[in-house]
């Protein structure tokens, strides 16, 4: 790896090497621009990974986050990555793309925000990303006929099969899901070979064969070979700027040592959490005072069936089956829609689940655990609205880097709590339909989006369109802090094409 030295202004620092900071990495590098990422977490190793649920949390940013509101963000595992790879490494993989309407959700509704960003444009990128991390998928897509994946599907487990009886009982769609897991062996350029599905239950904890696309399997390496630097284990925590305010460099601790990177610009990747958290703590970038703000969480809620027979969800890919019926469904009283995911979890996520999201306790809790093998779920991917309280400030309590902790606050409004009522119904009704017993629900919420949204208008976001800020000409942000609203897909194929977007941007 090409390395450089601390006095030299590299062309640009990259925070973050996840989603949004690993494919702009490497294409700034392919571009011959001296580019430099430091990541916060470790570089790991793919045969460390363990399908061991105690042991898989170090690959999760597991510092404290505190968390408030009528409906807490739950932190943890639950919602970020930390070290190289960000959160693709625990990422589910779930590729859908996203839908034009929800780009255009305030011009349609009234409600949430307009993206400024041309939809057709987003999709050249999001399939120059599908081909080059190996997305699979159905070919015909029911929702999308033009659509073609490059990949035939990958198997599905038990609950997806149950989740497919169901609808077609029901005359809802459903097809296999769109999803970077590779089908078939391949060779990544400059990584080597990756294998194909190996029905793995486990991605959520590491993934060691490299059947999930990561951005350590594909765009990182890519980097690194084009002359990229990546400094792991690096936490940035301050922005130097000269009289003019433009950023000359970054302040980083290292092993207990504080280091400063110069550098030309700088693009800030650390996710929908860490990017506000840096903005706030050195004031930067916040004329608006929009940094922190509109914080957003996709309705995530579950309902989960059980069954006379064994179903043993936490076989094979966990989120084989996809549904986009409910985009915009016909007897909606919301704006906006959601997506259907079948689920397959591991014991702990499962335990988790039931005590956060259902209040289960003791015998209970027991029983529903006893019952896990027999159980199959259904989960949403629900749109939610820009609220400028929900938001993220500083606390008074410090990190162990001595940076303020983040304080989030999140409160599902009328919009998510009406997506919430009428998913819970569909799903109730596809699981009874492929023969659930009975059924649960569970309240969840997930993803970190939107704390410095994108905005044509100057005060009312943090930063252009293309990601650039509005008040500091060399600082860009390439994460999901810059969604303006959440959209119903998930948000990582789309933030991993923003980052070449911004990349192509900042060329420009
Ligand atoms: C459990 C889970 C499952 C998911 N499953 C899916 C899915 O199936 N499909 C989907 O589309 N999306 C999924 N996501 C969401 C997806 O992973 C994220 O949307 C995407 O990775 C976000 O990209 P990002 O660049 O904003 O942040 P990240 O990918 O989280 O990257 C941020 C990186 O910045 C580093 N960093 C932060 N602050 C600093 C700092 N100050 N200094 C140095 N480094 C720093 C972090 O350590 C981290 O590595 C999932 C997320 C989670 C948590």
């Amino acid at each position: 790896m090409r390395t450089h030295d601390h006095d030299e202004i590299v062309d640009v620092v990259v925070v973050g090497t996840g989603a949004g900071g690993a494919p702009l990495l490497a294409r700034l590098a392919e571009r011959g621009l001296r580019v430099v990422a430091l990541e916060a977490g470790p570089d790991f190793d793919p045969g460390d990974f363990s399908n061991d649920e105690v042991e898989a949390p170090r690959i999760n940013w597991m510092s404290d986050r505190l968390s408030g509101g009528e409906t807490p963000t739950a932190f943890g595992p639950n919602n970020s990555g930390f070290g190289v790879g960000g959160s693709t490494l625990h990422w589910g993989a779930f590729t859908p793309r996203p839908d034009i309407r929800d780009l255009h959700l305030e011009s349609e509704s009234g409600a949430g925000a307009d993206w400024p960003i041309d939809h057709a444009e987003l999709i050249r990128y999001i399939v120059e990303v599908e081909k080059t991390i190996g997305v699979s998928g159905p070919t015909p897509y029911p929702w999308d006929p033009e659509r073609r994946y490059l990949e035939p599907p990958v198997d599905r487990n038990a609950p997806a099969d149950l989740m497919a009886l169901g609808c077609s009982r029901l005359g809802i769609r459903a097809t296999d899901a769109p999803a970077a897991i590779l089908s078939r062996e391949r060779e990544q350029p400059h990584h080597g070979r990756r294998l194909g599905s190996q029905n793995l239950g486990t991605i959520h904890q590491g993934e060691r064969y490299g059947t999930k696309a990561t951005t350590a399997n594909t765009y990182l390496p890519a980097a690194v070979a084009a002359g990229a630097e990546i400094r792991a284990d690096s936490m940035v925590h301050g922005i130097e700027r000269d009289a003019l305010g433009r950023v000359t460099a970054v302040v980083y601790r290292r092993g207990g040592e504080e280091f400063r990177q110069r550098c030309a610009a700088l693009v800030l990747a650390g996710g929908g959490i860490e990017t506000p958290r840096l903005l706030l703590n050195t004031g930067l970038a916040n004329s608006s005072g929009m940094v922190g703000r509109n914080f957003l969480a996709h309705g995530g809620v579950q309902v989960w069936g059980r069954f006379d027979e064994q179903v043993r969800g936490y076989r094979g890919y966990p989120s084989a089956l996809i549904s986009e019926d409910f985009v915009r469904p016909a007897d909606a009283d919301f704006v906006g829609g959601y997506l259907l995911q079948s689920l397959g979890v591991m014991p702990l996520t499962y335990t988790t689940s039931l005590v956060r999201g259902a209040g289960l306790w003791g015998d209970d809790l027991i029983e529903a655990l006893d019952a896990w093998r027999y159980s199959a779920g259904i989960g949403i991917n629900g749109e939610c609205l820009p609220a400028e309280n929900n938001r993220l400030e500083l606390s008074d309590e410090k990190d162990e880097w001595g940076i303020p902790r983040a304080v989030v606050t999140f409160t599902q409004g009328p919009n998510e709590k009406a997506i919430n009522e009428h998913a819970v119904g569909t799903m109730t009704r596809i699981l009874e339909a492929a023969g659930a017993r009975d059924t649960r629900v569970l309240a969840r919420t997930a993803h970190t989006l939107g704390t410095c949204r994108m905005s044509t208008d100057p005060g009312a976001g943090v930063v252009d369109g293309d990601g650039r800020s509005h008040d500091i000409p060399n600082l860009w942000i390439s994460d999901n802090s810059t969604f303006p609203s959440s959209l119903t897909a998930n948000p990582g194929l789309t933030q991993l094409a923003l980052s070449l977007r911004t990349a192509d941007r900042m060329l420009a």
